[in-house]
């Protein structure tokens, strides 16, 4: 393009501009986005309604979905059908009262709309030059968290993508602060319930698979103090450098929590960097129940929170938080040429030098806001109900022949398995795992599966407040009645072909 082609632009009929400029007019906005106001809110209104599953199979999808990038713009009568019928159509509601799986989302419609508006005005959150306001509300959110998860003034943190890059960005201080460049010896120390992203985060980290130890647990599936002294000493004597252990406040698959307290201990008097991850359960410390299981939270070094899962936020916000806030700039901070500008007043905090976005959006905006519009009391009720209907999932399915709970209720979280009298434990694994597929068909509710000691189990994860007694009590009762479609169908298997382990894949 010519530099003066713009002033030919001067020539051109108004709808015309229009079209060179990616512009609606003030009413084709409206229209649009009440229109998608209202896809927003019928979603929130009538979700319990909703079947929690709608998955379709890759080459269904590819026909629906599979064109060439379309040259001119498609009519949005079009467009919308297309999106409500073939894309948010086949997923799974993670935000349903009925999804138990994985870790659910419950989300609300306040935060929804806050990224809206996050969105709408496109705001950057790397520099306080750019984003003043936004940015402190940034500093307000982080600092509520940090009261609220008992951590002292000096701490400072940040909102990332979830709680994956969470704890990448505190492990990346843990070794910045503790070994510099030099991290060749260097040991890191965690459980074998500990979350896979701890794991990616290490290798990123340039670590060798060997240098994090996974070291068993006890009959709780929490971090063995014992082995953990061990290997600290044995790692000692073999010239290795122990800088570094992860403790679980809530594991991904029993809602297990180290012993947070012995870790500070332990962890000041063999001067190790002590870095939570609480993606899951740190959530539970507002509700007086939650506070004191996770007692010790308070003196650790690091600490690692979802807002998008416990605290209901939409996808994407996880949460950093640093006792010695000034480490996060010493190992982030790199300043180039071109934003000078951006270095003023000392007491301006530049967000890009916290993390590893330069380019951040108003990930804050959603905290802040429905937090503000709900209180804090009524999130503190909302977290308190998850882990009471975690108790009473416990209690239905003690009550049932042939169930047997795994783990009790433990910050939301409940296993347990359908245990038929006279089967294998091969056998059993199977019809668990069978079972998974019988619930995502059925599509009332959702369950996951995980693995505990070699037993498969059956994890209900609830946290949704939106939760009902009878989705509940309907749930548990879909389950016992699918066990057994389930173990029929294994049997029928068995007949035609003997060899149950080769066609279950054991
Ligand atoms: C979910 C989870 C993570 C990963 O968080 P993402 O937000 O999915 O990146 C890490 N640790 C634990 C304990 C989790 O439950």
């Amino acid at each position: 393009m010519g530099a003066f082609d713009f002033l030919r632009w001067g020539g051109l009929e108004v709808s015309e501009l229009k079209d060179k400029m990616l512009q609606l007019t003030r009413e084709e906005m409206q229209e649009l986005g009440y229109r998608l106001v209202d896809l927003v809110v019928d979603h929130f209104d009538r979700l319990s309604q909703k079947p929690v599953a709608r998955k379709k199979d890759r080459a269904a999808l590819e026909k629906c979905l599979r064109e060439a990038v379309p040259e001119k713009g498609v009519p949005m009568d079009r467009l919308l059908d297309q999106l409500q019928e073939d894309i948010l159509g086949n997923m799974i509601h993670s935000d349903h009262p009925r999804f138990f799986a994985f870790v659910p989302s419950p989300s609300n419609f306040v935060s929804a709309m806050a990224d809206m508006v996050a969105a709408g005005f496109n705001v950057f959150t790397g520099t306080w030059l750019e984003s003043s306001g936004p940015s402190e509300v940034e500093l307000v959110t982080i600092d509520w968290l940090r009261q609220l998860c008992g951590l002292p003034s000096s701490t400072a943190g940040l909102f990332v993508s979830g709680g994956s890059v969470a704890n990448l960005t505190a492990l990346a201080v843990a070794r910045q602060v503790m070994l510099g460049h030099r991290i060749k010896e260097a040991v890191l120390y965690c459980s074998d319930q500990t979350h896979s992203s701890v794991e990616r985060g290490a290798r990123l980290l340039g670590f060798e698979p060997s240098q994090l130890r996974k070291l068993p647990t006890d009959d709780q599936y929490r971090l063995s103090m014992p082995e953990l002294r061990r290997a600290v000493v044995l790692d000692r004597n073999g010239g290795r450098v122990p800088f570094c252990v992860v403790a679980n406040a809530g594991t991904t698959n029993t809602g297990a929590i180290d012993p947070l307290p012995e870790l500070v201990e332990f962890c000041r008097k063999e001067g190790l960097w002590l870095h939570v991850d609480g993606a899951y359960g740190a959530a539970a410390v507002i509700t007086r129940r939650g506070a004191e299981l996770l007692q010790g939270l308070e003196a650790v070094d690091s600490l690692v929170l979802d807002p998008h899962k416990w605290l209901f936020q939409p996808f994407e916000m996880g949460c950093v938080l640093v006792r010695e806030g000034r480490r996060l700039k010493e190992t982030f901070r790199v300043r180039p040429e071109y934003l000078k500008d951006v270095y003023r007043a000392d007491e301006e905090v530049n967000f890009c030098d916290y993390g590893i976005q330069l380019t951040r959006g108003f990930r804050a905006l959603k905290l802040w806001m429905s937090i503000k519009y709900f209180g804090l009391e009524q999130f503190r009720s909302a977290v308190e109900r998850g882990l009471e209907l975690a108790g009473k999932v416990e209690a239905l399915l003690s009550a049932l022949p042939h169930w047997e709970v795994v783990t009790p209720a433990q910050l939301g979280i409940v296993t347990a398995r359908y245990l038929p009298p006279g089967k294998s434990p091969a056998e059993v694994n199977a019809i668990n795992r069978m079972l998974i597929d019988e619930v995502i068909n059925d599509g009332y509710a959702m369950v996951s599966s995980t693995e505990l000691r070699g037993r498969t189990v059956l994890r209900f994860c609830t946290i949704n407040p939106r939760t009902t007694e009878e989705d509940l009590a309907g749930t548990v009762e879909r389950l016992d009645m699918l066990a057994r479609t389930a173990a029929r169908r294994l049997e029928e298997q068995a007949l035609n072909f003997p060899n149950v382990s080769e066609i279950s894949g054991l």
